[in-house]
Formats: C-alpha cells, structure tokens, sequence
C-alpha cells in the first residue's frame, strides 16, 4: 500500500490551495529549469526507466510513446495534446486533477512538450467540465504571469504555451484520432491507426496525445527519480495511480494508491468495503464501461495492475471500479453499457453501428428473459464479430462487458429465459422477430 509521503496528488480532494502560491508550496514548479536543463532525450529516458504506462486505460508505455517523435525539427511544428476528456463511465479521476491540482498538469505540459521538441500544448477538456476549464485557464495565466510559461519558459530558453479546448460532449471525441478532428474544428470521427500521431497528428504534424494524469505525474516523476516510481507496484505495472470508486460501496471515492493493490484492500481500506460486507459482494468492473466485469471469487484475490487484470480476461483499463453488491441486477447494469455504446457509436463501420443497435436490442430482451436459450452463443459470436474489426477501440468496448456477462453469469441468463418461457408457456414471443 502506499504511504503518503509518496502521493503524487497531494491536493486530489481539495483541501489545499489550488492556485500558484499553493502549488508551489506542496513542492510544484521546483527546479523546473533544472529538469529541461539535463535535455530532450534525458527526459524521454528518464521517463523510459520509470516504467510509467499510460493512464488513460490503454496502458501505453508512456517514454516508448514520447520516443516516436521525430527527433528534428523540420517544417512540421510539434504538438503536445492532453486527453481530458474523460468520458468513461464510472471514471472522474483527471476531473479532480484539473479541479484540484491544475499546475501539476500545467507543469507536465512543459516538460513534456519540451522532451518532445513542441511549443505548444493543448489540453483538450471534455465540455461538460465547465468549471474545470476555468481553473485551468486560470492557473495558466498565472504560470504566464510568473514567467513560468511565454517565451522563456522557466528561463530555460523555451518558449512553451498551453491552451484549453473545450468538447462539446461527444464520447468517441475521447479516442485520440477523433480528439485531434475535433480540435482541427472538424467532425470528431476516428481514423483508421497507423498512421499513428506522432507521424501524422494534429494539423498533419507530430503530435503525441496523452491522458492528464500520465502527464501529471511526470514533474514528480522527474523530481524524486524513476526508480522511485518503478520501485512501487510490481515489473511492468509501476507507479501509483489513482483508481475511482464507485457503487455499492459504503465510501464512494477517488483514491491514489500504488498500482498492483489488491481489488479488496483498495475497496476496504478506502471505500469503507463492500456495502452488507464483503461476502455481499457480486462482481466489480474494475476498470471503467469497456472491461469485462469480474465475479467474486476473482475478485477476492486479483491485483489491480494491467497484467494481472489482462490474465483475469478484464483489463484496469481507467482504474474506475465499479462495484454492485447482491442487490444490483447485472443483467440490466450490462444491458445499461449496451444502450450507451449504442448511443456513442460514431457510425462509420458496420461491425459498430449495426453490431452495438443489435447487441444492445438483444440485451435489452435478456433482462426480461425474452428471448431462446440459443441466443445467448448468437449473442458471444456477434461480440466476436465486433471484437477487432471495427477503426477504433468502441467496438471491443460494446463486446467486452457482454462477454464478461456470458462468461461469468451465463445461469443467470438462462434462468431468466427459463422463467420467461414458464411464465408465457412458450418460446420468447420478440426473439421471432
Ligand atoms: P490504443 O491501444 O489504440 O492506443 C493507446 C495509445 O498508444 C495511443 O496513443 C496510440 O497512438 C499508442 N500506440 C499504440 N500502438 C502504437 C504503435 N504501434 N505505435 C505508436 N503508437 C502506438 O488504445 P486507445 O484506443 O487509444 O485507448 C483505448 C482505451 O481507452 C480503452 O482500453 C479504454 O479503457 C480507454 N478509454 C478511456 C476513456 C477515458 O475517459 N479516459 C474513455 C474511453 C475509453
Ligand atoms: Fe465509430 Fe464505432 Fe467505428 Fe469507432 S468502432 S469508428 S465509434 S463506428
């Protein structure tokens, strides 16, 4: 678990000063000059050696990204964009970043965009964070007014700036293609990947695009050494990350931890545990809409990293735990995700539009038992279908919470449909259709 003198939001719950006096006080913007002093690739290495991966739920190596970047200079500027468009379910993490510790991110911008040859970072924010927006813009200026951004950042010689861009409340402008369309002022819709935006980004230039709180964390990263970070958590899975807790638990809230925490001490020790008791447990999402939902008795011993999540066939995905106790209906929870990726389907390949319609129509009848038992398998090999053949990452997100379900809780469907079928004496009257 991890000790407070190694939280990196020191200010996540905002009890403290967000503003420059504030921040700086809690050790930000300290010997900023001195870290773009030791260079561009040092800062790419350092970030390399501290294992950071990225924190927007792909996992990314962080320094493996940033190494993308064309080295020279050419006619091409280079971009910095930040993804605060947090938009998965169950996920208000970078929210209470930007709400809370605004210069962290401020200050990660500047080291970031400086490691990867850019004067400018935006930091695409999603519309609905209103208040958000405005405290960034605010603590820009201040970092602008103390000459910690303009044309001599920190006097390093490096002009850097940082703007915000608000969305317009669309979830698929999250995918970091469909960010850039968006931010170019067009209609946000993903591409088709490679080429990927270090080659061809924002305005066609190199342009790297990052979650907030992998940005964040890079200052202090830097400041206390990347084998500080890679010591916490386990190979592979370093650093702390902040995990956001939700459902039926007695104390929802947003927490810093080290990664690799096991799934029932986090809940516990932070979230006052399982509401009726941890054997009242169902199952848990543990990593936002788009990962398959875990049953008790995976829970009970799984560690929150990438890879141990990968092998319970889920993912950590945004670190955003969703919890239902033996009250939650996991059929409508599931069918619920269904109607929403339906809804945020951009449209563009059929796999997504016609398959997410499809699913969700049909889980929309599982939750009723309005349909034959046959349907479950049609219904895993649709998901199949979608699964991988779509442009971007939605149509994995429709399957995979559905196939988690059959995986997991295929009696439950079928008692449903068994009790259905009893109920009216004869095959589901809507799966004729
Ligand atoms: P991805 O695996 O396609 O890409 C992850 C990042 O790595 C991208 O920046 C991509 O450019 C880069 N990358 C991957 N392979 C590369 C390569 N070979 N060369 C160069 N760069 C490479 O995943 P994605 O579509 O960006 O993200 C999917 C995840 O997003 C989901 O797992 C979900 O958890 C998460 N998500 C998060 C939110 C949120 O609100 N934070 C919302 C929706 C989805
Ligand atoms: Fe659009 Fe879905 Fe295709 Fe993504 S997978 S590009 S959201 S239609």
């Amino acid at each position: 678990m991890l000790s407070d003198k190694d939280r990196i939001f020191t200010n996540l719950y905002g009890h403290h000063d967000w503003r420059l006096k504030g921040a700086r006080a809690r050790g930000d913007w300290d010997g900023t000059k001195a870290i773009l002093a030791m260079g561009h690739d040092w800062i790419v290495d350092q970030v390399k050696a501290s294992g950071l991966r990225g924190r927007g739920g792909a996992g990314f190596p962080t320094g493996l990204k940033w190494s993308f970047m064309p080295k020279a200079v050419g006619e091409r500027p280079h971009y910095l964009v930040v993804n605060a468009d947090e938009g998965e379910p169950g996920t208000c993490k970078d929210r209470d970043m930007m709400r809370n510790d605004p210069h962290k991110l401020i200050e990660g911008c500047l080291i970031a965009g400086f490691a990867m040859r850019a004067h400018v970072a935006y930091i695409y924010v999603r519309g609905e964070f209103y208040r958000e927006a405005e405290r960034l813009d605010a603590a820009i200026a201040e970092a602008e007014e103390a000459g910690l951004l303009g044309d001599d950042a920190c006097g390093s010689g490096w002009p850097f700036r940082v703007y915000v861009h608000k969305g317009a409340g669309a979830y698929i402008c999250g995918e970091e293609t469909a960010l850039i369309q968006s931010l170019e002022g067009k209609k946000g819709q993903p591409r088709l990947k490679p080429p990927f935006p270090a080659g061809v980004g924002l305005y066609g230039c190199p342009t790297t695009v990052n979650n907030v709180e992998s940005i964040a964390v890079v200052p202090t990263v830097l400041r206390r050494g990347a084998s500080w970070f890679s010591g916490i958590g386990r190979e592979n899975n370093t650093g702390t990350k902040v995990f956001c807790i939700s459902g039926h638990v007695n104390k929802p809230c947003n927490v810093e931890e080290a990664m690799s925490i096991p799934l029932r001490t986090l809940i516990e020790k932070h979230a006052g545990g399982v509401r009726g008791g941890w054997d009242n447990l169902l199952a848990v999402i543990p990593g936002g809409a788009s990962v398959p939902l875990l049953p008790k008795d995976i829970c009970d011993d799984v560690l929150m990293d990438f890879d141990a999540l990968k092998e319970a066939k889920s993912g950590l995905g945004t670190a955003a735990v969703m919890v239902m106790d033996k009250s939650a209906d996991v059929v409508a929870s599931i069918a619920r995700l269904s109607q929403f990726y339906m809804h945020e389907s951009c449209g563009q390949c059929t796999p997504c539009r016609e398959g997410a319609g499809w699913m969700s129509r049909v889980m929309d009848r599982m939750v009723t038992g309005d349909a034959n038992p046959e349907e479950i398998d049609i219904l895993e090999q649709v998901t199949r279908q979608v699964e991988g053949h779509t442009i971007c990452a939605l149509g994995d997100a429709a399957a995979w919470p559905i196939q988690g379900l059959i995986r997991h809780f295929r009696p439950e469907l079928e008692r449903r449909i068994a009790a259905r079928r009893g109920q009216s004496g004869k095959g589901a009257a809507a799966a004729a259709e």
